[in-house]
């Protein structure tokens, strides 16, 4: 039998509109790529989507199913896109704009954008490419002074583009499993694979990362998005802005540690997400710089790559912000476990807390998680027994946009997501590696990610990137590669090793230690193990 209930679709339209309802005088404020201050309200925000959706429909003909890129930091007219774009039916690509230009002409051609929306300081990178995208029929400038010049063909500014535009549109009925937006993979293996998301499990996602075992954002925070737009559409920070009413800040290309010190200070952020090395970056200017009055920053949200516990508790002990951590993929929109103490920790010494802290912690409502032993049986839960983390749920993938080859999927529906963890009796995931960058040495599996946060804790080392090289002994074994707080500091392989000796047995210990500038980072940065891989194998490192 049916249940009685309305057929309500869940789409980013009754996101918006709710948004506008209930809060349309909260803000956007955007800190522009020259570093001006622009503010607007949802309810601005709301008439400039109802504009954009004539523009798009009446001006391009952009229809239901249409593919619209997107080129661009993270500002107010970027969340307009998000509306304007998915509200019409057609699909918000967001392009990430530092891929290499070979793959952001690939997925342009693949995913067969019709129109580009492009900041004008991204111009150039679209220019060299652009004879070859094969799809594009218009490029619309964001951000661009009246007489900015470029060679991309059919060019509009944006203001230009919705400048005559009703502020009235009626959004079409839409089906809540319809594509709303797409973004790809980063592609650190193979080709860039697109992931479609649906106006269901976007709404879905918002809903589930707003609560208060997940992200705990309510109209009281003001959000700081420093996770890009292109990257997994910000984490889905700005559907749960409107959904809670929260004030939200755009950094756009303002993102080195000053400039998010000063947004963090001036607006008085409460709530921010980003990469480790954004809250590195953050932590060791802080030091360096204490703020003379306590941030309103409650917390930050944290996730993209494994999460050094001495971060978090840099940040408890001596700024008391906490770090909530959280794991997830762009193919599961992305959160998938979030790490929070409950109340049968509440006893626990601090350390110990950490320690749970800084598990990725369980999976949120709405998202299921197992782990697989290589014979394909179930791995127990006892926080010890490493298998590939598996994932099933409402805004899980089920397949990758136009391609065939779906064997990142089991036969009974859950997706693999590459990832070696543990769950412990509690539930609380804890991820090990990525398949590929496991290192087994004399048949035993040591953890790249454990042996980094282990050096990184050390106050002399800023990065650490653990990798497997050959051993003829061994078949592999570990290799540190160091990036120092300051060059001058020396720190010799013996202290490393009598460091490491306090957590882990002797064959998990690397002996090979190089000391480098930087480590290599990916298109969202996280450590990039195979450029990592690639120049140790040159004998560039060394
Ligand atoms: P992406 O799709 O680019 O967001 O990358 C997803 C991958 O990032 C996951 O499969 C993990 O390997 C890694 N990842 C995400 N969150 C975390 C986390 N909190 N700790 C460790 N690794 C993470």
């Amino acid at each position: 039998m049916n249940g009685l209930m309305m057929d309500y679709p869940l789409t980013t339209n009754t996101i918006l509109e709710y948004g506008n309802s209930v809060y349309h005088h909260k803000k956007i404020i955007t800190y522009l790529p020259n570093g001006a201050r622009h503010e607007y309200s949802f309810g601005d925000m709301y008439k400039r989507c109802k504009k954009l959706a004539n523009a798009l429909t009446q001006k391009f003909g952009i229809t239901k199913g249409d593919m619209v890129g997107t080129f661009a930091w993270n500002h107010g007219p970027h969340v307009e896109l998000y509306y304007g774009i998915s509200g019409i039916g057609a699909v918000c690509h967001t392009i990430n704009i530092r891929l290499s230009s070979g793959q952001i002409e690939y997925i342009i051609n693949n995913s067969e954008d019709k129109v580009i929306f492009i900041d004008a300081t991204l111009v150039p990178l679209l220019e060299k490419i652009a004879p070859l995208l094969e799809t594009v029929e218009h490029y619309v400038l964001i951000n661009a002074a009246a007489d900015f010049k470029t060679t991309l063909p059919n060019t509009i500014h944006y203001e230009e583009l919705i400048a005559d535009q009703p502020e009235y549109f009626e959004w079409p009925e839409l089906n809540e499993n319809d594509a709303c937006a797409m973004c790809y993979t980063s592609g650190t293996t193979g080709l860039p694979k697109g992931v479609l998301y649906s106006h269901r499990s976007t709404y879905l996602h918002a809903t589930a990362l707003m609560a208060p075992n997940a992200a705990n954002i309510s109209n009281k925070d003001t959000i700081l998005l420093i996770v890009p737009q292109f990257h997994v559409m910000a984490w889905g920070f700005p559907y749960v802005c409107l959904l809670s009413g929260s004030t939200m800040v755009m950094p756009s290309s303002n993102l080195n540690p000053e400039a998010i010190i000063n947004m963090l200070q001036v607006e008085k952020i409460t709530k921010a997400n980003g990469v480790p090395t954004i809250w590195m970056g953050v932590y060791h200017e802080l030091k360096k710089n204490p703020p003379k009055e306590k941030l309103a920053l409650k917390e930050y949200l944290v996730g993209g790559s494994a999460v050094p516990k001495s971060l978090m508790e840099g940040f408890d002990k001596d700024f008391g912000i906490i770090g909530g951590q959280a794991w997830g993929m762009t193919e599961t929109s992305p959160l998938g476990t979030v790490s929070r103490l409950q109340s049968k920790h509440e006893e626990l010494s601090d350390a110990e807390k950490l320690t749970i802290r800084a598990k990725q912690g369980v999976a949120i409502p709405g998202v299921e998680i197992r782990i697989v032993n290589d014979d394909g049986t179930l791995a127990p839960h006892d926080g010890k027994t490493m298998g590939e983390l598996q994932v099933k749920g409402a805004w899980v993938i089920s397949a990758y946009f136009k391609t065939k080859n779906q064997d990142t999927f089991t036969a009974d529906g859950w997706f693999r997501t590459g990832d070696v963890s543990t769950i412990d009796e509690d539930g609380f995931m804890e991820i090990k590696d990525r398949t590929k960058d496991l290192i087994k040495s004399g048949g035993e599996w040591i953890s790249s990610v454990a042996l980094e946060s282990a050096l990184m804790a050390h106050p002399k080392i800023k990065e650490a990137a653990v990798i497997a090289i050959p051993d003829e002994k061994w078949m592999e074994k570990p290799l540190a590669s160091i990036v120092l707080m300051d060059k001058e500091d020396g720190v010799s392989d013996e202290e490393l090793i009598e460091l490491l000796s306090k957590d882990f047995v002797k064959y998990q210990i690397p002996k090979d230690y190089v000391f480098i500038n930087e480590v290599p980072k990916t298109s969202v940065g996280k450590f990039d193990k195979k450029e990592i891989r690639r120049l140790f194998s040159e004998g560039k490192l060394s």
